[in-house]
């Protein structure tokens, strides 16, 4: 099978040929009909964060494809069912966490494209009970960004707590940014979309944006304090910059949602302020298993649209330039 390896942190994925791999106990092997570059796999390749994966490891965790074989212990008539490989590979299934349904915080967990081999391939091994069925009829290529992008878009929605007339600022609209739109549109909620690229605005007024602001021609803070004030931020921008607008933006009792994971691992938040205006911070890591069959769900009902550009693997490198360089419309898809 064709895989792309980061073989050197800061340095360019290689593709290589690699023997198919065979599913081992509780696992299924996963041929792969669409495949998503989600910012985090650029982090990931550039070795951005305190927590470092370790090469050569193929990154790739918004995979879609057919279950080819499996391994012990896992039903045989799970082969040729459609599944997501998403960000949450495995988890020990019985911690606080993982009993309280929230299996993302478990501390023994594994991730797919960063401890684990990921899905920038022609085939991927995952964990037979922790990848999600696509319905029938999602397009993979859509499922594709909903496996990351949607699902922790979803989730951070869920944890700001908006609700129908709240005015919701999403700070970045990528491939993140453009879920988040829609799904605080599905919340009930008014958005003020806030980007550093006009085609970006011009997309979240497409998908639902009442209120757009472009962070280089005005402060977005007071753009939207002018509207009376968020009730809620979601910081999926990867620069601090944005994280300290969005905070500047938020109404009295006001939540701001940290998603984005910047190089740069720091923000100056005042403490009098958050204290005084009963100020809400909350970080949101993607989103369970159910988060994901209702974000699969939502799609099926005609209710999401996803914004993507389809690539062959072999322009993985040029694709993330491109990312990087905000020269794509939300989410490049590789079909391997
Ligand atoms: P992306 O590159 O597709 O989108 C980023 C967007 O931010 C772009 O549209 C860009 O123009 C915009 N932007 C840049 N600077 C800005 C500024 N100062 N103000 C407003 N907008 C600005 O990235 P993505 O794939 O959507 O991922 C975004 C971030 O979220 C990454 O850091 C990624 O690692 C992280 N992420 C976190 C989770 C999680 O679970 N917390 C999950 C997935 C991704
Ligand atoms: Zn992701
Ligand atoms: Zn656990």
């Amino acid at each position: 099978m064709r895989v792309a390896v980061v073989r050197e942190l800061g340095e360019p994925l290689v593709v290589e040929e690699r023997t198919l791999p065979v599913p081992s106990h509780g696992q299924v092997l996963v041929r792969l009909e669409a495949s998503g570059l989600c910012h985090t796999d650029i982090h990931a390749a550039h070795g951005d964060w305190p927590v470092k994966p370790h090469p050569p490891f193929v990154p790739g965790h918004e995979g879609v494809g057919l279950i080819t074989a499996v391994g012990s212990g896992v039903a045989a008539d799970r082969i040729g069912r459609r599944v997501a490989v998403p960000w949450l590979h495995t988890a020990c299934g019985h911690c606080e966490h993982c009993v309280s349904g929230w299996e993302t915080l478990c501390l023994a967990q594994q991730n797919t494209g960063y401890s684990v081999d990921g899905c920038f391939g022609e085939y991927v091994l995952a964990d037979a009970d922790y990848v999600v069925a696509v319905p029938d009829g999602i397009d993979p290529r859509d499922a594709a960004p909903l496996t990351c992008a949607g699902v922790t878009t979803y989730k951070a929605i869920k944890v700001s707590g908006a609700r129908t007339s709240d005015l919701v600022a999403v700070f970045g609209i990528g491939g993140l940014g453009h879920l988040a739109v829609q799904y605080a549109r599905i919340a009930g909620a008014r958005v003020v979309a806030v980007d550093v690229q006009e085609d970006k605005l011009e997309l979240a007024r497409e998908l639902g944006a009442e209120f757009t602001v472009n962070a280089t021609a005005e402060d977005p803070a007071a753009a939207i304090q002018a509207l009376g004030g968020a009730d809620a931020a979601i910081a999926l921008a990867v620069a601090p910059k944005a994280f300290r607008d969005a905070y500047g933006g938020l109404r009295r009792g006001g939540t701001l949602v940290f998603v984005a994971l910047p190089a740069d691992n720091h923000v100056e938040i005042p403490i009098f302020e958050t204290v005084l205006n009963g100020i809400t911070i909350v970080g949101s890591i993607v989103g369970t298993r159910t988060d994901l069959r209702e974000v699969f769900e939502l799609h099926a009902a005609g209710r999401t649209t996803v914004i993507r550009e389809q690539r062959p693997l072999s322009e993985v490198n040029d694709a993330i330039a491109d990312v990087e360089a905000g020269r794509v419309p939300a989410r490049v898809v590789f079909t391997p």
